[in-house]
């Protein structure tokens, strides 16, 4: 498992969804339309420590990757 901590930039993100596409588990998106941080509790928020495994950071770098804004960042 790996500590990271995940930040959406709210005034970036144009709720493409492609972050939802790729890891499903920890992107949704909140009644404004922006994409939020699922955290282990189900709580969502634009900043969010997570603990992952080397599968489930994949995904969320493929988010990063895929987010047409680059409203995603990762922190180690
Ligand atoms: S992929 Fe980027 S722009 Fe689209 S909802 Fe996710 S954070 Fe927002």
């Amino acid at each position: 498992m790996a500590k990271i901590t995940v930040k959406i930039d709210s005034s970036a993100c144009i709720a493409a969804a492609a972050c939802l596409d790729s890891a499903p588990k920890f992107f949704r998106l909140d009644e404004d339309s922006v994409a939020n941080v699922v955290d282990s509790e189900g709580d969502g928020g634009f900043e969010k420590e997570l603990d992952v495994t080397p599968d489930e950071l994949k995904a969320i770098e493929e988010a990063v990757q895929g987010c047409p804004s680059s409203a995603i960042s990762i922190v180690r």
